[in-house]
């Protein structure tokens, strides 16, 4: 949480060992895997309900910042994914002709808050966290149709799932953007809300000379941005101001889509799609969630996306992600009572999360301006921003360390 949350109010009740707790976790991306991880740190026996085959995710890096590297430092990941993934040296803002509006470097970001950036392949990090759990807690095939918590702590919440039925202590929905836990126990919720614009990723082939830094370059309602990943490939990035609905995963013809778009944009755009394979560009649209008044249900909890799914503006989705997953196992760790410390996370997480979010859609807004005075406007202001504060005003966001971590 970040320095400026308030305390967390629970008190360790007993020093005495606890008997051997159950979760099971519904979903096994970023979110899910991390909580399993944390809590099986602290103790606790765990399995994974995954709906896919395979505990993977396709076609896209991930960037990490210092935040969710502290968070992954907490969890005993983060060298694992430092040596996997690449560290960028510099990057920055450049307008419609390729000209900067600000830059910064790494080196500025690990003496203000300690870490870098680091961005890495998703199969790469899913892999490392898997790696962190038992296989047999693994549990693919295994999509999740209901769950039922008694909610008066008479007995623990129950999931039907393809394999049968689970009870546990606790049930953590980390299952994303369209989660059935929050469907099944917050059946009022609104559902996910529509950016305005739709999202590619893509990963190219090893370049013989990949840029020296990343950027993200803003156009007119459309934006391209690329960072480096190991082994000199790119990880590559746009948006552009649609209709929601063509948002459909992968796709050839979304390459051709955006050659037409952004072929004739400043290098070294045309280069990096010309280095994409055609078949491995992934278009999703952009949702958020709109805000929930709580993450928990009696001895259930919503982590990541199923809780708080925002747009990628700030890369933080994930981050978050890893940061919900060390402070819930830090809460139930610090009481038998597992109603009582999910309480205690709803309390540090939602009012986070909710600042995070509100942010990334504001940036996003702006990123995708169209109105030619006012992307002149939002140039101009970029441009005359000085690069300290830049890094400052994402101090709120990058400065988290986990719930009792002495250096706090
Ligand atoms: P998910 O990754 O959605 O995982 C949910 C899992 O649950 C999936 O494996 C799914 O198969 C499974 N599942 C779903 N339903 C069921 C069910 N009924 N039963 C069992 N299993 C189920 N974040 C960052 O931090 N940095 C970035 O650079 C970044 N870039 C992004 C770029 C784009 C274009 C987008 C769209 C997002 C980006 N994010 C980024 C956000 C990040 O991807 C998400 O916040 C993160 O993946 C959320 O992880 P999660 O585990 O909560 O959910």
């Amino acid at each position: 949480m970040s320095r400026a949350a308030p305390q967390e109010a629970l008190s360790k009740q007993s020093e005495a060992p606890m008997p051997q707790r159950a979760a099971t976790v519904v979903g096994g991306g970023i979110g899910g895997l991390a909580a399993a991880v944390a809590l099986r740190r602290r103790g606790w026996r765990v399995e994974v309900l995954e709906r896919a085959g395979r505990f993977t995710e396709i076609g896209a890096g991930i960037s990490l910042w210092p935040n969710a590297l502290r968070a992954l430092d907490a969890l005993g990941l983060a060298d694992a994914v430092r040596t996997l993934g690449a560290v960028e040296v510099a990057g920055g803002l450049r307008d419609r002709r390729g000209r900067w509006l600000s830059r910064t470097d790494n080196a500025e970001l690990v003496r203000r808050f300690g870490h870098p950036l680091v961005v890495l392949h998703r199969a790469e990090l899913l892999r490392v966290l898997a790696q962190a759990l038992p296989a047999d807690s693994l549990r693919p095939g295994s999509g999740v149709s209901a769950v039922r918590d008694a909610g008066d702590g008479s007995h623990g919440p129950v999931v039907e799932h393809a394999g049968g039925e689970s009870g546990a202590d606790l049930v953590v929905g980390a299952d994303g953007l369209r989660s059935t836990v929050r469907r099944a126990l917050w059946p009022d919720a609104a559902g996910p809300r529509y950016a305005g614009y739709t999202g590619w990723r893509m990963v190219t082939e090893p370049l013989a000379e990949p840029p020296a830094e990343g950027a993200a370059t803003w156009g007119r309602g459309a934006r391209f941005g690329y960072t480096a990943l190991p082994g000199g490939r790119m990880y590559c990035f746009a948006t552009a101001s649609l209709p929601a609905g063509g948002g459909t995963g992968a796709s050839a013809s979304e390459h051709a889509e955006l050659l037409r778009r952004f072929g004739s944009w400043p290098d070294p755009v045309p280069a990096l799609l010309a280095a994409v394979p055609a078949d491995a560009v992934l278009r999703h649209d952009l949702y958020e969630l709109p805000p929930l008044s709580s993450f928990v249900r009696g001895r259930v909890a919503l982590l990541g996306d199923a809780a708080h799914a925002m747009t990628p503006n700030l890369g933080q989705g994930a981050c978050q992600a890893l940061e919900d997953a060390v402070t819930l196992a830090h809460c139930l760790d610090r009481t038998p009572d597992v109603a009582a410390a999910l309480r205690s996370y709803d309390r540090l997480r939602r009012p986070r999360t909710r600042a995070v979010t509100r942010r990334s859609a504001r940036l996003g807004a702006i990123g995708q301006l169209a109105w030619p005075p006012a992307v002149l406007l939002r140039d101009a202001a970029a441009r005359l921003t000085p690069r300290r504060a830049t890094l400052r005003s994402m101090a709120s966001v990058l400065d988290w360390t986990p719930p009792g971590d002495p250096s706090r």
